[in-house]
């Protein structure tokens, strides 16, 4: 059995970081700089008999006026054609324009979409968290809604066991 899934967000929202634990390795590069990751990058998870190849996509800029950020927007979009889930990480602190851009893309897409709202380690009052992601969850269609956190590994487990259901 194997399955695809891609990881999309806005630059800076933890993609690599997912799929570094996801792995439980460092694959791809992690930056405080926005734009680390150019193209895109395959991770393989082989447990027993199941495969995920999880594809940690380049972020999705509005700016399409330089030619990087056009193609790193292609090269992103491209990658949601053929995927049995998709990923959607955002950044549980802050809601952008360009996290509604993803959005957008991802609503002709039809396989399910996790939402995984993450660096839920730096939203310290939860009772914060429970209206943002109740306010989040209206804005899409999603199959699940996942508060994660990249770096310490929270929920993480859970992002591997959805993919693993959908094949
Ligand atoms: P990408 O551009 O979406 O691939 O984001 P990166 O994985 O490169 O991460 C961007 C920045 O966010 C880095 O400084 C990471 O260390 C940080 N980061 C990623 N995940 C988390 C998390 O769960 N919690 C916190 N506090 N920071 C995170
Ligand atoms: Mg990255």
């Amino acid at each position: 059995y194997c399955g695809f899934v891609a990881i999309v967000g806005r630059p800076n929202v933890g993609k690599s970081t997912l799929l570094n634990k996801l792995l439980g390795q460092k694959v791809s590069i992690t930056s405080r700089k926005p734009q680390t990751t150019r193209h895109r990058i395959l991770g393989i998870d082989t447990q027993g008999a199941y495969q995920t190849v999880f594809v940690d996509t380049p972020g999705l800029h509005i700016e399409e006026k330089r030619a990087i950020n056009r193609l790193m927007n292609r090269a992103a979009t491209s990658s949601l054609g053929d995927v049995e889930m998709v990923v959607f990480v955002v950044d549980g602190t802050q809601w952008t324009d360009d996290d509604e851009m993803v959005l957008n893309k991802l609503r002709h897409v039809r396989c399910p979409v996790v939402l995984a709202v993450n660096k839920v380690d730096n939203i310290k009052d939860k009772e914060v968290l429970l209206p943002h992601l109740q306010w989040l969850a209206q804005k899409g269609n999603f199959a699940e809604i996942l508060p994660i956190s990249a770096t310490k590994g929270t929920n993480v487990d859970k992002i591997r066991e959805m993919a693993r259901q959908l094949l």
